[in-house]
């Protein structure tokens, strides 16, 4: 059951809900409806009799599972990091390398992508690799040389966390932190993230549903924490050419589904460096609040994920085209226009007759 509460509601109407909730054993959660009021969220029902209090404004009894991430009765989330706005008026540009390698590195990457046009930098210090075998990040190390960068360059920072145990220490350094595609259904990191009032970007498991990526959200955003940004990175399909195929229509139906802003990550999503900027460019088309990209000076020399990273220059373009296609999309189209398809389309039928 979802309980809106108006903007006006007298605060001994919440009260009373969750203290009816406590005492029917039924779990209830708060959370703002983005226009001023407030949502109650109960596990299961309460009796009508206690749903007249002041300032109720309607009660909903069926809903989404997903109740938190769900769109319905509130508006739309915006995060912001520093002066960044993820789901606000244009779409952001997130870029960096796979893998933080070393100071210098970084820090020469931190500067070109940010002359590229990219608003806050990526970089991997805890890396998760098919191999055991493979560069596993530099951890701590590279999460000092990602607050180093920050510090010059001035963009906010998003690195990955693979454990619990390693929760506190990324986020005494990452802006945002960032769950992979193989932790979305890692429940325990998933509720201790949830803990932090801190950003967190959650990637889409590469073979999950979206109902289920919508409740790995709900993890999250049932431990208070409501600053939840989704990527969509690839699922996996049965064809080789890629390395996964991004799957474009999750980013509408998404937005449709909930108020979290969603990314789109064209590097995982392709694998191939060629593709990167047509697929980028494609989920900004779809509705995307931004891009999330791996980029360097020399992309070939990458430790890791070297076929699927950018140059700055192909970064810089991909900037440039997306603030065309994303003003595109807020044009209002000519009513004339679709007058004239009207007429057009019964001149059609009278062909047809
Ligand atoms: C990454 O973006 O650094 C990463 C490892 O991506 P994914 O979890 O989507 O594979
Ligand atoms: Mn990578």
């Amino acid at each position: 059951m979802i309980i809106s509460l108006a903007a006006d509601a007298p605060v001994s109407t919440s009260v009373a809900l969750l203290a009816a909730a406590t005492t029917l054993r039924k779990q209830a959660r708060t959370m703002p409806d983005g226009r001023g009021g407030l949502l109650i969220t109960v596990d299961g029902s309460l009796p009508d009799d206690l749903l007249h209090g002041p300032g109720v404004a309607a009660v909903h009894r069926s809903h989404k599972p997903y109740v938190l991430a769900s769109l319905e009765h509130r508006a739309r989330t915006v995060v912001t990091v520093g002066d960044v706005r993820i789901g606000g008026d244009r779409p952001v540009v997130m870029a960096g390398p796979c893998s933080i390698e070393g100071r210098e590195s970084l820090l020469r990457t931190a500067h070109a992508v940010r002359a590229a046009g990219a608003d806050i930098l990526r970089g991997g210090a805890f890396k998760p690799r098919t191999s055991p075998y493979s560069f596993q990040g530099l951890g701590e190390e590279g999460l000092r040389y990602l607050a180093e960068a920050r510090e010059q360059t001035g963009m906010p920072v998003i690195t990955e966390v693979m454990e619990p145990e390693q929760v506190d220490l990324v986020a005494e350094y990452a802006d945002i932190i960032q769950i992979g595609t193989r932790n979305m259904s890692n429940f325990p990191l998933l509720r201790r993230v949830g803990q932090l009032r801190k950003p967190v970007l959650l990637k889409r498991g590469m073979s999950a549903r979206v109902d289920e990526w919508l409740m790995s959200a709900e993890y999250i955003l049932s431990g208070g924490n409501l600053q939840v940004i989704l990527c969509e990175r690839g699922i996996r399909s049965f064809d080789p050419a890629t390395r996964f195929t991004l799957d474009l229509t999750a980013v509408p139906l998404v937005k449709e589904l909930t108020h979290l802003p969603v990314v789109v990550d064209p590097s995982h999503g392709t694998g191939l460096r060629s593709l990167v900027g047509a697929m980028a460019i494609a989920g900004i088309a779809a509705g995307a609040d931004g891009i999330f990209v791996e980029a360097e000076p020399d992309p070939e020399r990458a430790t890791s994920d070297a076929a699927q990273t950018i140059d700055p220059e192909e970064l810089y373009r991909i900037v440039q085209r997306g603030r065309l296609v994303a003003e595109a999309l807020k044009a209002t189209i000519p009513t004339q226009l679709t007058g004239g398809m009207r007429e057009g389309t019964r001149e059609l039928a009278a062909v047809g007759d």
